[in-house]
């Protein structure tokens, strides 16, 4: 009787350990009958050799000398690897402030990162000098917010960070900048290529972010006018093959009759740098960092096309 009772107490016993090792309910899809464990996001990112950069909303920022993975850890949130997706992020489950994942993600993940990886050489080379006078114009600002982001912050916060980091790119090269605005104030459009038009700027180049009812519409397009000159064409051409620095996606060069396009005497580009309505997008955009590559690389389209 006595001994049935301890049977009993250990069976009991060694059920819940096992309990506990599976870190508690797993929705998670099993592989091969093994139960999936969940880890924590630090964990997740040493076994994938990555350190942790960001933690918390709207993601996760998992880091290496050659990849950039984004865990976003929201309901049917996906997991990003180089800018695109690779996988559901599965159960997520939050416990004394630290966040679990299923172990699942290691493999999934790990089948697409980038092993040896060639940083890619720097197309503007750091003796090149450029001459001229460019206007970079921030779109919207003021009482005109823009388009509003996915995580709920402005485009024309955004449009402003970027113009400004291009506009530094831009005067380090020697090239003349002027801003239609560096505040966040309301600029009519008319007064936008006014400024441009007065300067008698050698180009001018507008600055933007996207949005679309999909959140799933990703990618960077730059926008000529119709009737658009040679100079435009080309400076669209340059800044297209450059933004692919930046590893977003293009989705090429397209034609719209912009006010700011249409009304400009010298040469004119917008530039719709990504979807502020995408997840992945709009937590990129609003990094400070992405933001600088951005900006570069618009910097270096526009030195190239002088
Ligand atoms: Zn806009």
């Amino acid at each position: 009787m006595r001994i049935q009772k301890y049977l009993i107490v250990l069976i009991i016993l060694v059920g819940s350990f096992a309990f506990i090792g599976c870190g508690g309910p797993d929705h998670s899809p099993k592989i091969s009958g093994r139960p999936s464990y969940a880890i924590t996001v630090n964990q997740l990112a040493s076994r994938l050799g990555l350190v942790v950069q960001k933690a918390g909303d709207p993601y996760y920022e998992l880091k290496n000398a050659n990849n950039r993975v984004l865990l976003f850890t929201y309901e049917n949130g996906r997991v990003y690897v180089n800018g695109t997706a690779v996988c559901p992020i599965g159960t997520v489950t939050k416990s004394g402030g630290v966040t679990y994942v299923s172990e699942l993600l290691v493999p999934q993940i790990r089948g697409s990162l980038i092993s040896s990886y060639t940083p890619p050489k720097a197309v503007t080379p750091s003796y090149r000098t450029a001459s001229g006078t460019v206007v970079i114009d921030p779109g919207h600002g003021g009482n005109d917010p823009g388009a509003t982001s996915y995580s709920g912050y402005y485009e024309k916060g955004v449009n402003l960070s970027i113009a400004r980091k291009v506009a530094s790119y831009l005067e380090a090269q020697g090239i003349r900048v002027i801003k239609t605005r560096n505040r966040d104030t309301f600029i009519e459009l008319n007064e936008r290529a006014d400024i441009a038009n007065r300067a008698n700027a050698d180009l001018f180049v507008s600055i933007h972010c996207d949005s679309h009812p999909k959140s799933s519409q990703n990618g960077y397009t730059i926008y000529v006018a119709r009737s658009a000159s040679w100079a435009s064409k080309k400076t669209a051409a340059a800044i297209e093959q450059s933004m692919g620095q930046t590893g977003l996606e293009s989705i090429g060069i397209r034609n719209q009759d912009f006010r700011v396009l249409v009304r400009t005497s010298c040469p004119a580009v917008l530039v719709e740098c990504g979807y502020l309505t995408n997840p992945y997008e709009a937590g990129l955009l609003y990094d400070s960092d992405f933001q600088d590559r951005v900006a570069r690389a618009i910097a270096d389209g526009i030195v190239n096309s002088l």
